[in-house]
């Protein structure tokens, strides 16, 4: 991509009502533009890393045997009478009515309608185990809507939900979304700990949050230092057979969030040293909580001996929108982002430090072709701009790889490379600088 023809506007001032440096930077960086309380407009930038974060959430969510569909955004009010949740869900709905006097609303999650379309199809204990899974945007009028993405009115969410004949079922379910949950933040680089939560408005009595550590994340949390090295299961795992001893392991360590915190339990069961008391976000959320939904909306099955029994079902969520704050939050310094390769808008930045220059221009014109054959995904700055800015744009929007060539460069047949994560610097060759970079992107974006 020409950074010419890509639409990427630049902030040189910090935003006064942005508080953490991941609003600060999505805003700074072009990624993103407020456009209502808690609600954005994802620019090309930002867009960019929001595809890649979502496409990792779905292959695991593809690997752990869910099925992906798509739900709509606007949902009728009569559903949420069924399961008793039209009025408890409170000031949180965004209630609308439609022409014909119909109660309607801007879905804020979609347990009520996931359950209306299994009970038109499910007949037979046969027709269980299912998972399904839709990728869409939500609403939830938050009181406070802060912290850019982090806590957004409009937000992008992956909800999943599973159908069991019996509870034994429904935790063999529960335990496929944990073990994929946890591949799923490794993949981008995060270490997030599954924590003991309250279930809240949801319902059900098994749940875990998926929490990263970060100084600013909203919720206080507990846990044994030891989970933050566990290993996570492998791209092999076997998501059809029994995953209870991965679960096991995790949930072996104290590990809760403020609600459900027990000080005295924590200080019997990890030692000292091992303890963490710090702040988290929340990147994802499972319950199980069996019939609460399929009871009062009458989502049946028949059982072999011929009875009607209610559906085991669970729900998961992941905050996909959410995600790319976290991400920034865990990869920044003062100058900008610094992105994982596996969610970085573009693997590389070429820049041209003399755009005009007739032998300048030949060289970064060759390199671009070979990376983009070679399937990188570069950005290249071939804009007018002053090196400075140049450089300070490029360190902003935190590409993995910056490839530098300048009039001296291509006189001495070389090209910088820096690399983002701790600001090394190397010569290489020109004609070998487009491979070069393409074997470590290469390298980097395997994944076991
Ligand atoms: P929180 O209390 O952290 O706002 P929640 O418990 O209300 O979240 P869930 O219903 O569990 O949210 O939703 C699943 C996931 O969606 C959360 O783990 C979180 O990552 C994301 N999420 C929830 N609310 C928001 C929001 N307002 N903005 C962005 N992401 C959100
Ligand atoms: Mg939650």
């Amino acid at each position: 991509m020409r950074l010419t023809k890509f639409y990427l506007p630049v902030m040189k001032e910090t935003p006064s009502e942005a508080q953490i440096a991941s609003h600060r930077l999505m805003l700074r960086a072009g990624m993103m533009r407020q456009e209502g309380a808690g609600i954005y407009a994802w620019l090309p930038l930002g867009f960019r890393v929001l595809k890649k974060i979502e496409q990792i959430v779905r292959e695991e969510q593809d690997r752990a045997g869910a099925v992906e569909m798509l739900m709509p955004t606007i949902q009728q009010a009569d559903l949420w009478r069924e399961s008793g949740r039209y009025d408890a869900y409170g000031k949180e709905m965004l209630r609308i009515e439609d022409r014909g006097g119909r109660e309607m609303l801007f879905g804020p999650t979609n347990e009520e309608m996931i359950t209306e379309i299994v009970r038109a199809g499910m007949r037979s204990y046969k027709d269980l185990p299912k998972l399904l899974y839709h990728i869409q945007w939500k609403f939830r009028d938050e009181v406070r809507p802060r912290f850019g993405v982090m806590c957004g009115r409009e937000f992008l969410m992956k909800d999943a939900y599973s159908f069991d004949f019996d509870d034994e079922s429904g935790r063999r379910s529960y335990n496929k979304m944990f073990a994929a949950y946890l591949r799923t933040f490794e993949r981008m680089g995060l270490k997030a700990i599954p924590m003991r939560a309250e279930t809240g408005p949801i319902g059900g009595d098994l749940s875990h949050e998926f929490i990263i550590l970060a100084d600013t994340g909203e919720s206080a949390v507990f846990c044994d230092k030891r989970l933050i090295e566990m290993p996570v299961p492998q791209k092999d795992t076997d998501f059809d057979g029994d995953l209870q001893s991965i679960v096991d392991q995790f949930t072996a360590h104290y590990a809760a969030t403020d609600e459900m915190h027990d000080e005295a339990e924590f200080e019997k069961t990890v030692e000292e040293e091992n303890r963490i008391a710090a702040r988290g976000i929340e990147v994802g959320h499972i319950f199980f909580f069996g019939t609460k939904y399929s009871k009062p909306m009458k989502a049946m099955v028949a059982g072999s001996d011929g009875k009607d029994v209610p559906i085991q079902m669970g729900s998961y969520g992941v905050g996909v929108s959410r995600l790319v704050g976290g991400l920034i939050e865990a990869f920044h310094d003062d100058d900008g982002c610094k992105w994982p390769m596996a969610v970085t808008p573009f693997h590389a930045g070429l820049v041209n430090l003399k755009a005009g220059d007739a032998e300048t221009d030949e060289a970064c014109e060759k390199i671009y072709r070979e990376l983009e054959a070679a399937g990188v995904e570069v950005l290249y700055d071939d804009t007018p701009a002053r090196p400075g800015e140049k450089f300070a744009r490029m360190d902003l929007i935190g590409l993995p790889y910056q490839i530098v060539i300048g009039p001296r460069g291509v006189k001495s047949g070389n090209a910088e490379l820096k690399r983002r994560s701790d600001g090394e610097r190397e010569d290489i060759a020109l004609d070998a600088v487009a491979s070069h970079v393409s074997a470590l992107v290469r390298d980097a974006l395997v994944y076991d």
